[in-house]
């Protein structure tokens, strides 16, 4: 089933055309893997695929309903669509069971008591169980990325985007944080991630998706992307990252 649908999106700032006509289908429990250099659009894409930036002309739709705040509320399109940045963005005078807690408590209006269990399975997940009452600041990075997942998880969204999530972390510090993401997809979460990690991309997605200038140039499943690059744009971008 179709749970990410992308048709002819469109997207500039001013005069500078970011976006020009994306369109990208990604089915329930697949895991795209989207690279390309900076600057061709990435990050765009994956705002508008949770409205952080609105597109200006195409259709986006998840779980078969329109992105637009007419057909999807806020508060839905946070249900939905959950996403962790380069950034971990914790708040850093809550502390980490109260960082994961906040949505659910605030966004879905949820018991306590309930949120309180959830995010203790999803500190479970990522491995941090230990660290519900520690503040961000006496995590790692990796760990403090950990949390940002479990936050974003703590909504039960339907997808998880993600954007160059290691890309902050110390080398040393990355592993951890890609064997969470390998085990969310190992257990059927959908996921998109913006990723520079090309040996995570090869082994994990499903499919990976090159962009060049605002436009979807390649694409196709890692093995065959990866060994066997049709266009000289792709070519040329995995000889400067391998
Ligand atoms: P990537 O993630 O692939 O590096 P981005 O989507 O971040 O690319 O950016 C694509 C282009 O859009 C870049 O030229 C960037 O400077 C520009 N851009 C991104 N966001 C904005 C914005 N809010 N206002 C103006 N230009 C932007
Ligand atoms: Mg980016």
């Amino acid at each position: 089933m179709t749970l990410v649908y992308v048709n002819n999106v469109h997207k500039a700032f001013g005069d500078l055309e970011v976006l020009k006509g994306i369109s990208l289908s990604v089915a329930e429990g697949e895991v795209v893997a989207i690279i390309g250099r900076s600057g061709s659009g990435k990050s765009t894409l994956l705002r508008c695929l949770n409205q952080l930036e609105k597109h200006d002309s195409g259709e986006i739709t998840i779980a078969d309903k329109q992105l637009d705040a007419a057909s999807m509320s806020p508060k839905e399109l946070s249900e939905n669509v959950g996403m962790v940045f380069q950034s971990f963005n914790l708040f850093p005078h809550k502390t980490v069971g109260e960082n994961v807690c906040l949505a659910p408590l605030v966004v879905r209006g949820e018991e306590k008591a309930d949120v309180d269990k959830i995010a203790r399975e999803v500190l479970e997940k990522v491995g941090l169980s230990d660290k519900y009452d520690a503040y961000p600041a006496q995590l790692s990075g990796g760990q403090q990325q950990r949390v940002a997942i479990a936050r974003a998880l703590a909504m039960r969204p339907k997808v998880m985007l993600c954007d160059e999530v290691t890309s902050a972390l110390d080398p040393e510090l990355v592993g951890e944080v890609l064997r969470v993401l390998e085990a969310l997809a190992a257990e059927g979460m959908t996921l998109i991630l913006v990723t520079h990690e090309m040996s995570f991309a090869r082994d994990v997605a499903d499919r990976v998706v090159f962009m060049h200038q605002g436009r979807i140039h390649e694409e196709g499943v890692p093995s065959e992307l990866f060994s066997n690059p049709q266009t000289p744009e792709l070519k040329q971008f995995i000889s400067a990252v391998l």
